[in-house]
């Protein structure tokens, strides 16, 4: 047998046929740029979020950009993140000209520490970005609770996290604003990039929809130093077709994430990941913790069953950030995962005959 990390053409497939009715009309209408599937998707999807507005962008790092820029925060202010995301969420920071200031994660559910989160506001911070990391929700309410005592924006990265809850809430409309990714592999993803920012606060929604589009509210009238960040029609269109199957397909990763539970919840030397009792999970990635990593790697990956790293060096450690003197021991807890962590292949077309394989190989790694 043979386990890919994620069959994106077997999801792809899913929605073939309809994507290409709609972009045959698209193709036709030639209405490629801020079209009428923009619009609709949009709605569709802040509709979905339980939200006012959603802001369709070019990407997720566009999403978290165009949202610090539209909160005025840039070179001076502080902004304050988990030390174990995707790089992508500290960029968002320092294309701003602001400062990521991190804060490690927590043992046990790999989410930002709140408790480590007081102390590193300082009078320059303006902003908190919590990560719903793997899927899971951030614990949002103290996040929240200490943002408001000082006055600071909470901007919830919720790439990983569509259709994720917390408390019954939809995340992306637990801060200020949030930001998502619909880049192909992620719960909703579409045939290319893509991103959107969710917000109930429609100053900030007016803001980014100029940002996004050259600053220009009308035709060559520019109130504000845009970019082009637009999310495409076509992509609008293929975000629009699979929407209404998210719920579905999230379900599926949760009852791939029970099997693999049941079958290897009494294996010695694995952790597996937690679910919060005030989250409903959505499994972008089924994250295991094993002191033997690298061996289960090889082991797995002889067996033909595709693994991935999510992330081998926390962002304090990447060369990119090598300028702001972070060091090994920094974010400890970060730095003990990244060695021991190792995401399982989770996807809504995996059969239980896949998942019991995986299983079988990660059981017998550890009892051989
Ligand atoms: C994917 C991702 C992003 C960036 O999204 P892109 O669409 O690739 O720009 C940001 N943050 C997290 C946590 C992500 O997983």
């Amino acid at each position: 047998m043979k386990v890919p990390f994620l069959d994106l053409q077997a999801l792809s497939a899913e929605v073939a046929d309809d994507v290409i009715e709609r972009w045959k009309i698209i193709i036709e209408q030639s209405d490629f740029v801020l079209g009428g599937e923009v619009a609709r998707f949009e709605e569709e999807f802040a509709a979905y979020c339980n939200c006012k507005h959603a802001i369709g962008v070019a990407s997720g790092l566009d999403a978290l950009k165009l949202i610090l820029r539209a909160m005025d925060i840039g070179t001076g202010d502080e902004v304050i993140t988990a030390a174990n995301s995707f790089i992508a969420t500290a960029l968002a920071i320092t294309s701003v000209g602001a400062d990521p200031v991190l804060v490690d994660m927590a043992d046990k559910d790999f989410l930002i520490n709140v408790q480590d989160l007081e102390n590193a506001i300082t009078p320059n911070t303006k902003a908190i970005i919590p990560v719903h990391l793997y899927g899971q929700a951030a614990d949002m309410d103290p996040i929240v609770e200490l943002a408001r005592k000082h006055g600071l924006k909470v901007i919830e990265d919720a790439a990983q996290a569509h259709g994720a809850l917390y408390k019954g809430h939809k995340c992306g409309t637990l801060g200020d604003a949030a930001a998502f990714s619909f880049y192909p592999g992620k719960n909703l993803g579409a045939f290319g990039d893509g991103g959107a920012v969710t917000t109930n606060d429609p100053e900030l929604a007016e803001k980014i929809m100029s940002f996004r589009n050259y600053g220009s509210p009308r035709r060559y009238h520019h109130e504000l130093l845009g970019e082009n960040s637009r999310l495409d029609t076509v992509q609008a269109a293929v975000l629009s077709i699979k929407l209404p199957r998210l719920d579905e397909w999230n379900v599926a990763r949760r009852s791939i994430a029970s099997r693999y539970a049941e079958g290897l919840e009494s294996v010695a030397g694995l952790r597996l990941p937690v679910t919060n009792a005030n989250a409903e999970h959505v499994h972008h990635l089924y994250v295991v913790r094993a002191e033997k990593r690298d061996e289960l790697l090889t082991l797995l990956q002889e067996r033909d069953i595709g693994c991935n790293i999510h992330y081998p060096i926390p962002i304090h450690l990447q060369e990119a950030y090598a300028f702001k003197g972070w060091k090994a021991g920094d974010f400890p807890e970060a730095e003990k995962a990244a060695g021991e962590i190792l995401s399982l292949p989770i996807f809504p077309t995996m059969t239980d005959d896949q998942v019991d394989y995986v299983v079988e190989a990660v059981g017998g790694f550890f009892t051989q």
